[in-house]
Order: C-alpha cells, then sequence, then structure tokens
C-alpha cells in the first residue's frame, strides 16, 4: 500500500498532513510512504527530515496523486492553478483523507463520488470515546481557542493579569467567551493562565461544570426548548430563545475588556450573539475576536479575515488560526489521521480494507464506489442543487 502527502496549496495553510515521525511509524509496519517535495516546508519539516523518516520525496504532483492508494491532506481539495481540479488527479478507487467540508461545499462530495473515490471526512469522525484519537476537530479548534486568546491580548491595550506595582494596581482584564465546545474551553483555560476573570455562556447547559472547573463563570440563560442535537452538537435554536440569549449576555458583552465568540451550529451558518448595539456598548479599546468568521461570525460587525474597527473597539474576524500554529497543529493531525489509517491496514498482508462495519469508518466515508453514502451529506447536496434551480 502507498500512502502519499500532498503539499497544501491553499493560500494561507501553512500545516502538512503527515509530519516525519508518524511517517516513520508507517514505514516501520512495511507501509510505502510518498511526500510530495515541500510538502513540510511552511510548517518547518523539511524534505531531508522526510527522507530520513523514510518517505520517498516526489516533486511532480500529478505523479503523486496518481499513483496514490490512499492520499492524505490538510483542506479541502483545490483548482490547480494550471487549471486541474485536485479531485481529477486522483486515481479511481483511491481513497482521499482531509478535512472535506462536505456539509458547507457538497458540491466536491458529488464530483469525488463520481470519480469513484472513497473519501474520507475528517470532520465526520463520530465524537466517541474510540475516535477520540482520530478527533481532528478537536485537535485543531484546541488550538484556535489558545490562539484567539493571544491575539486578544495583543491587540487589548491593557494588561491580562492583574499586577500590584509601585505605581500602582492594575485590575485584571475581563474576558467574556461564547461557546464552550473545544475551542472555547481551551480560551478559558489560556485567558486564565494569562491572569484574567473569565465568564463563558453556552447554549448547551452541560458545560457548566467544564466551565467552572477551569475557574470561570458560568453566564446562565433560560431557554425553553432543547438545544443539543445528536452527537452533543448544538442545534439551531428558535429566534425567540436567539433573542433571549443576546438579551441576557448583552450587559457581559458590554463589561468585558476581550470578547471571544466560538458558536457554532454544525452545517449551519454561525448564529449572531454580539450584535451592533452590543459592540456600540463597549469600552474603547475592548476587543472582539470572533472564531466563527469563516462561518459567517458570531458578531454582526464580523468581516472573515480582517480587523475593523467600531466606536474604538476592534473586532477581529479570525480565519486559518490552527494554520497559524502549524508544527503543533499538524503534528496533532497527523497523529490523528495515523489512528484512521491503522483501521484500514489488513493486520496481515498490509493491504488496504475498507470494514464498513467498523462504525468509525462507517461514518467518515461520505463517498464510495461512486456513491455518496452520508445522508446529511445528500441532504445538502440537494439544497444546493435546489437553490441551482430556484
Ligand atoms: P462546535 O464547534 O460545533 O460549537 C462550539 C460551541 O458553540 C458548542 O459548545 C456549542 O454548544 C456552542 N453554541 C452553538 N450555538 C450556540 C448559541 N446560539 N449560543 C451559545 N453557544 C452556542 O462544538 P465542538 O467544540 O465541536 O463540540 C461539539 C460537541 O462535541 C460538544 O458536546 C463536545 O463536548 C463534544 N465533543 C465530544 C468529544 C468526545 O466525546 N470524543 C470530543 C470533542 C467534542
Amino acid at each position: 500500500m502507498k500512502i502519499a502527502v500532498a503539499k497544501e496549496i491553499e493560500v494561507g495553510e501553512r500545516r502538512v498532513a503527515l509530519v516525519p515521525d508518524v511517517v516513520a511509524r508507517l514505514v516501520k509496519q512495511g507501509v510505502e510512504v510518498w511526500v510530495e517535495a515541500g510538502a513540510g516546508d511552511r510548517a518547518f519539516f523539511s524534505d531531508a527530515a522526510y527522507e530520513a523518516a523514510g518517505a520517498k520525496i516526489v516533486s511532480d504532483p500529478g505523479y503523486l496523486w496518481w499513483e496514490a492508494d490512499v492520499l492524505l491532506k490538510v483542506g479541502v481539495p483545490q483548482e490547480r492553478e494550471d487549471g486541474r481540479s485536485e479531485v481529477e488527479m486522483l486515481r479511481e478507487g483511491a481513497v482521499l483523507i482531509s478535512f472535506l467540508n462536505p456539509l458547507g461545499e457538497p458540491a466536491i462530495a458529488k464530483r469525488l463520488a463520481e470519480r469513484r473515490i472513497s473519501a474520507f471526512s475528517m470532520e465526520m469522525i463520530p465524537r466517541t470515546t474510540r475516535a477520540q484519537s482520530m478527533d481532528a476537530l478537536s485537535s485543531q479548534a484546541s488550538i484556535a481557542g489558545y490562539k484567539a486568546v493571544l491575539i486578544g491580548a495583543a491587540a487589548l491595550p491593557k494588561y491580562f493579569p492583574m499586577l500590584t506595582t509601585a505605581a500602582g494596581t492594575i485590575a485584571p482584564a475581563k474576558v467574556f467567551i461564547i461557546g464552550a465546545g473545544v475551542a472555547g474551553l481551551q480560551a478559558i483555560a489560556t485567558a486564565r493562565r494569562l491572569g484574567a476573570v473569565v465568564e463563558a455562556f453556552d447554549i448547551r447547559p452541560a458545560v457548566k461544570e467544564e466551565v467552572q472547573s477551569l475557574g470561570a463563570k458560568f453566564v446562565e440563560v433560560q431557554i425553553e426548548e432543547e438545544t443539543v442535537a445528536a452527537g452533543g452538537y448544538a442545534k439551531e435554536v428558535s429566534e425567540t430563545a436567539k433573542q433571549r440569549t443576546q438579551e441576557a449576555i448583552a450587559e457581559h458583552v458590554k463589561l468585558s475588556d476581550v470578547v471571544i465568540t466560538t458558536a457554532q451550529v454544525p452545517g449551519r451558518k454561525a448564529p449572531i450573539l454580539v450584535t451592533e448595539e452590543m459592540v456600540a456598548q463597549m469600552k474603547p479599546g475592548s476587543v472582539v475576536v470572533d472564531l466563527a468568521a469563516e462561518q459567517g461570525g458570531n458578531c454582526a460587525c464580523t468581516e472573515p479575515g480582517k480587523d475593523v474597527q467600531r466606536n474604538g473597539v476592534t473586532i477581529i474576524g479570525t480565519i486559518d488560526l490552527p494554520s497559524s500554529v502549524p508544527i503543533h497543529a499538524s503534528q496533532l493531525y497527523a497523529k490523528n489521521l495515523l489512528s484512521l489509517v491503522q483501521l484500514m491496514i489488513n493486520k496481515e498482508d498490509k493491504s488496504l480494507q475498507l470494514n464498513f462495519e467498523d462504525d468509525i469508518i462507517d461514518a467518515a466515508c461520505i463517498t464510495h464506489a461512486g456513491e455518496i453514502r452520508n445522508s446529511r451529506v445528500k441532504e445538502a447536496l440537494a439544497t444546493l442543487v435546489g437553490i441551482g434551480n430556484g
């Protein structure tokens, strides 16, 4: 079996799918690993390091993609500068494992199915105990939560910690985290380590204890409807519940120095939780870091990839945060991939074996043998086609 690691071509993507340590583990197991020349450069992993780990360095991407039994990537396949689509560069029947954003960009699943690619979407790994080591959404979200706090702290014209100095006492910064999933919990922990006073809110009441155990205060909002969907994710709530939430958090936003928003509902536009009126009420110099910027943003003023100024408040629409910590983001992602790939290697003859009776393989595989296998992806595609016809 031949596993290939592609060089990411998306602008701003600095991560690489496998790091040399993980390559060495696969090679030791008898797997052949090919790495595209320069694939690890932007994450500071040199071709020489991959070669030393036992990989073959391949300069021609066309050759690497076509020869791969399993192609590993970080981001959604792209159109290349020479006009070729990466999906077309794969051989029929090959396995592709990557973040594929199949609910946001379902058209890609259609093309992968047409090409008879067995595509595994890292977003679709179940959030179960057995799949924890493969949970790339978590490994990358945790990095985003950490980095969001550092960005907020750097933009704030104040200290984070309380300080008692000869020149007077500095009060600690107040940080409000909205959405206490994986990113939000890491943001709480990071802001606490920097000495801020932290409050947090989530629509799922079950996270209250986790928030408190990290030393933050949980902001309670009474919502009279079910807020949790299958798999522990948040549900899209009614307009009434959204309004109720906005009213309840307005006072906390107003009093905060830094607001970090991380609220997301899988496959949906991010809910607007921080309105223009709330931003207008914030103190000049305050900062909003919006981790949901790529999904439309949790703040009404957010522009993805930009810093926006409103009455002295800076609203930062962060994108690509895991990519800004490329060494550790790649290291953790590579371990996630390794754990998943292990499920596909026949222990006896080291051949590729897709066992759809395994719940992880079944859930993560979105296309196989010319079919789209995932009902949510099918629904997303039907909606897209409906919009196109309408
Ligand atoms: P996510 O990125 O989908 O969303 C981030 C947070 O935003 C979530 O906590 C969500 O509840 C919150 N949110 C959504 N709408 C909101 C609103 N209107 N107001 C306030 N907050 C809102 O979430 P995630 O970090 O990917 O985690 C999703 C779930 O998966 C959680 O239950 C988490 O505990 C669970 N999880 C389980 C495992 C495991 O068991 N292996 C691993 C990771 C995550």
